[in-house]
């Protein structure tokens, strides 16, 4: 009798054990909603000060940054490539004149907007990028091109133009790129500078100067579905830049660095300081290396490497297991996050 009482226990439990284990491996959609998601851009660091921003273009860089953050969040929720939501979050912002990056570039020394863009893949360690291109509606999409169709990594200038063209990418009038505020922050930045302007404007020049007070540059970080990792960034560059002069944005490890084992992360800032300590990259090393937590190592790098050297700016990211995080080292850093969780948010300045 003690053996019977004992057996069919044993059958009870393994019974329900077994029905258990069933109903977890069955693909329902609630499972599916589970596995975790997230995407974070940022739209440039600087001295990014409450009054310094008007309340309406408070509410119109917030509003395109969630703008940037769902349409990246939509292409995770459906099951797509994070790779395709970084690019998809970043043409919004390249697409307006808010951001220092397609559309809104700051102009070069000779008054003409020089773009650099790159992106990365985490899971295979593929990049793309394009450095000092003119006339390119979205960079981004030329630095995802390049990873994806050729063997090389990074193309500049004419050449770079030239392989856009081949590949059918959407080419914009300088007119398109010109925007009064940015216009006059070159013309102020030659004033203080003691340069002679021998630029002139293609449209009428107001003398209405707005300090820009920030960088600009956009970047974005994404985990999918299947957790992998991908980030980008886009950007003008600096404001009077000379000699093709190329910053960060486009340099894989300096501006951008996606590695499934460890981080995604996009750099913003004095460019010049994230290359010389290799920014992303080094966050990146000191979570493989070194163990850090995805925030430490990147207080680390900002605080530690970047601004002994008078280096300023910040870095967005993405670690392997979803966590998301930032720092700057700026008064104010455009930043934003959205996650499976159903956590948004959506900052402009130093909290
Ligand atoms: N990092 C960019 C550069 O140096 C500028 C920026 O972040 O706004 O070109």
């Amino acid at each position: 009798m003690k053996h019977f009482i004992t057996f069919l226990l044993i059958g009870f439990i393994l019974t329900t054990l077994i029905n258990c284990s069933k109903e977890q491996s069955k693909p329902n959609s609630s499972t599916i909603e589970e596995i975790p998601f997230a995407i974070v851009i940022h739209g440039g660091a600087g001295t990014i000060k409450k009054e310094f921003i008007s309340p309406e273009k408070e509410k119109e860089i917030t509003n395109k940054l969630q703008e940037a953050l769902d349409a990246g969040y939509a292409v995770l929720k459906k099951g797509g490539a994070s790779l395709d939501a970084v690019q998809a979050a970043i043409n919004v912002m390249e697409n307006s004149p808010l951001f220092n990056a397609g559309k809104g570039a700051v102009f070069n020394s000779a008054g003409k907007n020089e773009m650099d863009a790159s992106i990365m893949d985490g899971k295979t360690l593929n990049a793309g990028a394009v450095a000092g291109v003119q006339n390119i509606k979205n960079p981004i999409n030329v630095a995802r091109l390049v990873m994806d169709s050729i063997k090389h990594v990074m193309l500049s200038g004419k050449g770079a133009e030239l392989f856009a063209k081949k590949y059918g990418v959407e080419f914009e009038e300088d007119a398109y790129f010109y925007n009064e505020r940015r216009w006059n922050s070159l013309i102020k930045m030659k004033e203080k500078n003691g340069e002679k302007i021998q630029i002139k404007s293609t449209k009428n020049l107001s003398t209405n100067y707005v300090d820009e007070h920030k960088f600009g540059t956009v970047g974005a970080v994404a985990m999918d579905k299947n957790g992998n990792i991908a980030a980008a960034t886009s950007t003008g560059g600096m404001t009077n830049k000379k000699f093709n002069r190329i910053g960060d944005s486009p340099i894989i490890g300096a501006g951008t660095y996606a590695n499934n084992t460890t981080c995604g992360i996009s750099s913003t800032g004095t460019g010049e300081y994230f290359i010389r300590t290799l920014a992303a990259h080094e966050t990146s090393s000191l979570i493989q290396y070194k163990g850090y937590s995805l925030k430490k190592a990147l207080h680390e790098v900002i605080f530690n490497e970047i601004e002994p050297l008078g280096g300023d700016g910040g870095m967005i990211g993405l670690d392997k297991n979803g966590v998301v995080a930032w720092d700057f080292n700026t008064e104010g850093m455009y930043r934003g996050y959205k996650r499976s969780t159903g956590e948004n948010v959506v900052k402009l300045y130093q909290e």
